[in-house]
Order: structure tokens, then sequence, then C-alpha cells
């Protein structure tokens, strides 16, 4: 009986070891996204890439601030989380660098009931992301096995509510649209005429645009109230190649 009560104890004291680990691991955690995000602001205010005043807007700070980027990366590679750069994910693929996923978050100028469809799922980040602001995401990605770790990993994450899809997003997705925002994380030779039926009038698109494996630009373009287009050519990026039989 004094044995039994004995184990016992020592059970719980591995338990409450084992629990205090996880709770420092966690606030560890949380002190390297919060440092992330401080860079991402920082950077942002230093150099204007379109942005409203230069700088990001608080909402996408904070959303960065909120989002797990060590739930979506390889287990491998967690202790880099949150360095401020891209980091494989498979499949010959990247999670883009935070800095990058925030200006093109905040050039979409999104809020709560806004609709936008991404391009290039990945690890489902850029799209958890736009959900953490209320936006109602669609997202399409070409790679099979990477799309169902996606649609698996944001349901485990709590973000059930965004619509994924395997295919070539080039084509986008009708049934979905029109959109508020569209934004493609890969690089596009040119602008897809469908993205751009499927963008409302008043609607932002984000898209790099150039070569593969090399320098692209980001463009922004804007569907003005007639229809017409505003297209601005905004910084030098180097995302991977859009691909698919289109
Ligand atoms: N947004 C992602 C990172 C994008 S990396 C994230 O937050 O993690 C670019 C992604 O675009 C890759 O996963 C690649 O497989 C996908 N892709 C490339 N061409 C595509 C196409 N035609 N349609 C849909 N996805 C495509």
């Amino acid at each position: 009986m004094k044995a039994g009560r004995n184990i016992c104890g020592w059970l719980l004291v591995a338990i409450a070891l084992v629990c205090d680990a996880c709770i420092a691991a966690d606030e560890a955690m949380a002190k390297e996204r919060q440092a992330m995000v401080a860079e991402v602001a920082a950077m942002a205010r230093d150099f204007h890439a379109g942005t409203a005043g230069g700088g990001i807007d608080a909402h996408v700070l904070a959303a960065l601030g909120r989002l797990p980027r060590h739930e979506f990366v390889p287990s491998t590679l967690r202790a880099s989380a949150y360095e401020n750069r891209p980091l494989p994910v498979g499949y010959g693929q990247t999670i883009s660098q935070p800095y990058i996923v925030a200006v093109m978050t905040d050039l979409l100028r999104v809020g709560a009931g806004d609709t936008a469809l991404e391009i290039g799922t990945g690890s489902g980040y850029q799209a958890a992301l736009l959900a953490e602001l209320g936006v109602k995401v669609s997202t399409i990605e070409i790679v099979e096995p990477l799309a169902r770790e996606a649609a698996e990993r944001l349901r485990r994450l709590g973000y059930g509510g965004i619509a994924t899809r395997i295919g070539d997003g080039y084509h986008g997705w009708p049934e979905q649209g029109p959109f508020d925002a569209i934004m493609v994380t890969a690089a596009a030779s040119h602008v897809p005429p469908p993205l751009l039926r499927q963008l409302k009038s008043g609607g932002r698109m984000v898209i790099p645009v150039g070569p593969p494996f090399q320098t692209q630009q980001l463009m922004l373009v804007e569907k003005r109230a007639d229809g017409t287009l505003l297209t601005r050519q905004l910084m030098p990026v180097i995302f991977v190649p859009l691909t698919g039989g289109h």
C-alpha cells in the first residue's frame, strides 16, 4: 500500500516536471515569435513596400504574433521556425519569409468578412494568417501530398473554415469567387487572366511575376470600380515557380 502511494507520488512529480518543461518551451517559443514580429515591423518601417505609411497594419502584426509558425514547419526545423527567413517544407517547396508574408498580407488590405483566394497553399501558414484576420479563405495547392498535409494541419489547428483544393491554381476557383483579394505565392510568368476575372471590382491581387528561380517582381494589381486595372511593381522577391500545364 505504502509502495503504491510512493509510486503514485513519483508519477505526479514526473508529470509536474514534464508540464513545467512544456510550459517553459511554449513561453520560449512565444518570446521568439514576438521577437520575429518586432523584426518584421522594423523591416517594414525601414523599407516602404507600397504599404500605407511604409509600416504594416497593427492587425496583421497582431495576427502574425498569434500564429504558431513552428506548427507549419517540419519538426526537424522547429528550432528555426521564428527566424525571419523562408524554410523548406518538402517536395522542393518553401514556407515564405515572415516579412514577405506580412507585406503581402498587408497589401491586400483585407479584414473580417472579406473573401480571399490563395494560390499555393504550401504549409498553410499564409492561409491561416488571412483566416486570423477574419477573412474567408479559399486556397489551392498543386502538389497533392502537400495539399493533404496542409488541410489536415489547418483542421488540427482550428482553421477548418479554410476551403482547400488540390489543383492548378492558374484557373482560380470560380465557384468560390469573385474575391475581394487574391494572393499568388508562387512566381508566374504573367498575371493569370482567370484570376483577374475572379477579382471583384475594388479588389486587390498580389503576385510575384518573373522568370523561375531568378529575382521576380512583386506586383500589386488593383481592379478599379469601372473594371480597369492599375498595376504596380513593388519590390524584388524570389518565389518557387508556379507550375502546372496551363
Ligand atoms: N503560401 C505557402 C508557401 C508557398 S510556396 C505557405 O504559406 O506555406 C508555393 C506553393 O505553390 C508550393 O507549395 C507549390 O507547390 C505551389 N504551387 C506551384 N504552382 C502551383 C499551381 N499552379 N497551383 C497551385 N499551387 C501551386
